[in-house]
């Protein structure tokens, strides 16, 4: 590319490869358990397939090719009927056999697409190819970094873990849309339930990023083949949340640029983001494909998902849902937007709709359920299996026998901090709704216990007959309905 290029003229052209870590119950060719014990000991969640020792075989995981195949179908991707597997060549201490079982020619998700909304721009992200692979171990340097350490320890109970690597299209123009695209994608895939974003170093992402002359953009956004192969790209490594996307890029725009400005080329080479100092370090010039020798995984037949893939089902997606929340309940963008943020959030609110008034439901679960949750730091799949309870204290209130109020502030807040249902804790704190003999004995008690703020309110003063209903609140501790007890007073009171 020209250097000669004026620094405003330049788009900035971004294209992602994200590795996820699929929920599998074990590893992608072997039966070892992907799922971290606490404490665990180094080396301890292996076998000899994902150690790497001679003549040991692998064995694919159903379940890591069911999850790549929803994926594909949520990225509207094709899905070939023969897909095959790869190896990989590097020597890396993480990688035991000296090569990563991978998919190269024949990946399992071709040519899909994802939307993204960035600012209120639609902005649709193509989906090159998504493929299967197994995770390295993990390197530990003892007492610091990659450059500074002593000596490095490797732990391969990570060795195996399935990923599917998704790789975009260039598409990207900002290091927002990035972060955008990868919050949605992250969405997508804990909706398919193949995916936990809680889990550490789940989401990896290596962004390629490249500055391309404005003139060779279109109209609509497209960059011509040959100027997106002709631009110097650097690959920054080491990415592992959206936020640390957007910042990362937009660092690295502020470096080529300045770079381009002082009339240097920007060297094509492979960049680690340094997260601590918020800056991108050069590692090594860019390694060409050729350099991995690529070929065919002869342990491992070509797999075949013609007939099955139909079979694999994928529920209602984010966006689907939120538009169908808004045109089935009438709810409006906020509330369903909140109330599809998660697939159990909206699997809860949507069992809630069908006992309650979707409005009445969209408010105990949006507004007052989700707000004490993430008040506790809580997540809806820690009380969901207690839907019985919470739709038994709407139920209390929509039919008379407790307030809003008490039901908001005393039972639900009792109900998570205690673990408590709902009628234990009406029960205990005595919170049912006054017998009316009862609140009828407070009316008459506060009569007789307040002459002054009689004959006040006898003289016209509407403030006394507040203070009257105060107190009568107070005798039935709450439990009455003030609406009533003023009524029940001035009838007293007209006596
Ligand atoms: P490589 O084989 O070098 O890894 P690929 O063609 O597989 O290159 O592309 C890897 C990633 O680089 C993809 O996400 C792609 O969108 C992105 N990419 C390709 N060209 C450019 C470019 N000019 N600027 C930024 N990213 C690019
Ligand atoms: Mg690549
Ligand atoms: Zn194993």
């Amino acid at each position: 590319m020209s250097t000669q290029t004026a620094e405003e003229e330049l788009a900035v052209v971004i294209g992602l490869e994200v590795h996820v870590q699929l929920e599998t119950d074990t590893k992608i060719f072997c039966g070892c358990s992907t799922e971290p014990s606490e404490d665990e000991a180094p080396n301890t969640r292996t076998c000899p397939v994902c150690l790497g020792l001679p003549g040991a075989l692998p064995v694919l995981n159903e379940g890591a090719v069911e999850a790549a195949v929803k994926i594909g179908k949520a990225l509207e991707a094709d899905v070939p009927e023969t897909t095959t597997f790869h190896r990989k060549n590097y020597y890396y201490p993480d990688l035991p056999k000296n090569f990563q079982i991978t998919q190269y020619d024949a990946p399992i998700c071709q040519d899909g697409s994802l939307e993204v909304s960035v600012e209120g721009d639609r902005r649709e992200i193509g989906i090159t190819r998504a493929h299967l692979e197994e995770d390295p171990g993990s390197l530990q340097h003892a007492g610091g970094s990659i450059d500074t350490a002593d000596y490095t320890l490797v732990d391969y109970n990570r060795a195996g873990t399935p990923l599917v690597e998704i790789v975009t299209e260039p598409d990207f123009r900002s290091p927002a849309e990035t972060r955008a695209f990868l919050a949605k994608l992250e969405e997508v895939l804990e909706y398919l339930g193949v995916f936990d974003a809680t889990r550490d170093g789940s989401l990896r992402v290596d962004a390629n990023i490249s500055l391309v002359p404005g003139e060779e953009v279109a109209a609509d956004g497209a960059i011509d083949e040959a100027a997106l192969a002709e631009a110097n790209r650097t690959e920054v490594k080491n990415i592992s949340s959206h936020k640390g996307a957007e910042k990362a890029l937009a660092y690295e725009v502020t470096r080529q640029k300045n770079a381009v400005r002082r009339g240097r080329e920007v060297a094509q080479e492979t960049r680690h983001w340094d997260e601590s100092r918020g800056i991108t370090v050069s590692m090594r010039s860019k390694e060409a494909e050729k350099d991995y020798r690529y070929f065919r995984e002869a342990d491992l037949p070509a797999l075949e998902v013609s007939d099955w893939k139909e079979s694999i089902p994928i529920p209602e997606l984010p966006d689907a849902r939120r538009e169908r929340f808004v045109e089935e309940y009438g709810l409006d963008a906020e509330s369903a937007s909140k109330l599809t943020s998660t697939k159990e959030v909206a699997d809860f609110f949507e069992a809630v709709a069908e006992a309650f008034d979707p409005d009445l439901a969209a408010t105990w679960v949006a507004d007052n359920l989700l707000g004490e949750l993430n008040y506790r730091d809580m997540a809806i799949t820690d009380v969901d299996d207690r839907l019985d309870e919470f739709e038994r204290l709407i139920e209390l209130v929509d039919e008379g026998e407790l307030t809003t109020k008490n039901a908001e502030e005393v039972v639900l807040r009792a109900m998570l901090d205690e673990g408590d249902d709902p009628d234990t804790v009406v029960e205990r704190e005595g919170l049912g709704k006054a017998e009316s003999g009862e609140v009828a004995a407070a009316v008459e008690a506060a009569i007789e216990e307040h002459p002054e703020a009689v004959t006040d309110y006898h003289e016209g003063d509407e403030g006394a007959i507040n203070f009257l209903v105060g107190q009568v609140m107070q005798k039935t501790g709450g439990s009455a309905d003030p609406g009533e007890v003023n009524g029940l007073l001035r009838e007293a009171l007209a006596e």
